[in-house]
């Protein structure tokens, strides 16, 4: 398979070199030139395969000449372990209409374990046969950067720096990512937001002679490897469920639109899927661009579900670069634009062609607690207050009738309640406990740096405290 940029001035390239390189070298993301597609008979022959199975089965046309079905198979193998529940993904039923996904059962109890832990290993097979070393550099709004520096604690060939903002990611999260104490994996505190992180990350990034100098690599969700082992478990649902003879809708509490984005990927390779559910918090970017047609940019207003308090969502240009027709130039045009201006505008043509598969709700932080107190109270599930925002979406689509009765919503619960204490404790009355994995987390020692909230602070600190190259 090859791999081309949303702004059409880099690639085609194999897999591992996309995986490898991150973003792409003109500012674009990768994607693959076309999609993979399934048969319906060959996604039902897929029901009854283990999560492993079939994680290389749907991974396998995406590494193509690269990494076969059986490697990738025992990578997941590998990759998912640890994890604490053996269907690695299992689906609850919260109520007639609704199933959670529980994405909680890796070692940060966030979903961004599915494709860290993954991540890892795929960087650590094609690193060993290139014999090279990398500088991983990313962007946090507080789960990626737990699961990236937990992925990568050990491994000799990465120096990983996971810049957060500080004070805005919970006392969970933070301890996660400054509690690994490994060689060579650093959580670096930086005083501004995630937008402002994520902003340094892309501007290093385009510094060519820096990336080169120390071969730089981005393992957030911009990174293709990134959302490809998050497909899986969209059809690891829908088929428990029945698809591909029934069709079913997702709910996708949504950021940086990578998580949902893998959803219409999985639509993309033939999963039948009813709708794509994006749902926001009061950071409702993506709403309002699907209500609207209009991409605005806004201040970045914390939220009781921090990993989703984005104004910009990088993965959306992939969504952009499909809905313009695959035209690089126009996906350029856009981006330069709403660097410039903080908005851009899509045809109501587009607009249409983008609600043919996904709507957009928000809960705003009222919403989220009321959700958290409801379905805690009358479906026995307790959510953490991401996950709540997904119920709530799924909850409102169905009442307007955008999901149509008896379309299964399945909604995806992205972190486990005890990630956010505190705001399920204020919604519930109580506390939930973390996982026994977990247990002693809060007393574990902190080992954090510090960077001012520009790109030459950080380079500087890269360059002093990495390993070797
Ligand atoms: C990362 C994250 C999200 C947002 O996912 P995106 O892929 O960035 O849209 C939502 N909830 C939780 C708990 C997360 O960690």
């Amino acid at each position: 398979m090859q791999y081309i940029s949303t702004r059409g001035n880099d690639g085609p390239l194999g897999f591992e070199d996309a995986l490898l390189s991150g973003l792409a070298r003109d500012g674009g993301l990768y994607l693959p030139t076309e999609w993979p597609r399934f048969s319906i008979d060959e996604i039902r022959s897929m029901q009854g395969l283990s999560y492993t199975e079939l994680a290389g089965r749907i991974m396998a046309p995406f590494c193509e000449g690269e990494i076969d079905q059986a490697e990738l198979t025992s990578m997941a193998r590998d990759a998912y372990a640890g994890f604490d529940d053996p269907a690695i993904a299992p689906l609850v039923k919260l109520n007639d209409n609704i199933h959670v996904l529980e994405l909680f059962h890796g070692p940060t109890i966030a979903f961004k374990d599915y494709a860290m832990q993954f991540l890892a290993r795929a960087f650590d097979r094609a690193l060993q046969a290139h014999g090279k070393q990398a500088v991983i550099l990313g962007a946090t709004s507080g789960d990626t950067g737990s699961a990236a520096l937990e992925a990568f604690q050990g491994r000799d060939a990465v120096d990983v720096f996971i810049l957060f903002p500080e004070g805005r990611v919970s006392p969970v999260q933070q301890r996660q990512m400054t509690s690994v104490d490994a060689p060579g994996v650093h959580a670096v505190a930086v005083p501004s937001d995630f937008d402002a992180c994520q902003d340094i990350v892309k501007t290093l990034f385009n510094a060519h002679e820096f990336r080169d100098q120390v071969n730089l690599s981005a393992v957030n969700s911009i990174n293709w490897a990134r959302l490809m082992p998050q497909i899986v478990y969209y059809f690891s649902s829908a088929l428990s469920l029945g698809a591909p003879d029934i069709k079913v809708a997702f709910s996708v509490p949504t950021g940086n639109f990578g998580n949902v984005f893998a959803g219409y990927v999985a639509a993309q390779m033939g999963l039948p899927v009813e709708r794509l559910i994006v749902a926001s918090n009061q950071n409702d970017i993506l709403t309002r661009f699907f209500e609207s047609g209009t991409m605005q940019r806004e201040a970045v207003a914390p939220s009781h579900s921090p990993s989703m308090d984005i104004q910009v969502s990088s993965n959306f240009e992939r969504l952009l670069f499909e809905l313009l027709g695959r035209d690089g130039n126009a996906v350029n045009e856009a981006m330069a634009t709403f660097a410039k201006t903080g908005r851009f505008d899509v045809d109501a043509s587009v607009l249409e062609e983008a609600h043919n598969i996904f709507a957009g709700y928000r809960l705003d932080d009222a919403a989220t607690i009321a959700e958290i107190r409801h379905s805690a109270t009358i479906d026995h599930m307790v959510l953490d207050p991401h996950s709540a925002v997904g119920v709530g979406a799924a909850r409102m689509a169905l009442a307007d009738g955008t999901i149509p009765a008896g379309v299964p919503v399945i909604s995806l619960a992205c972190a486990h309640p005890a990630k956010f204490q505190d705001a399920v404790a204020s919604a519930t009355g109580e506390t939930p406990a973390l996982p026994t994995h977990l247990s002693d987390l809060m007393s574990r020692s902190e080992k954090q740096l510090f960077a001012d909230a520009t790109p030459d602070a950080v380079k500087a600190l890269v360059l002093q405290e990495k390993r070797s190259i």
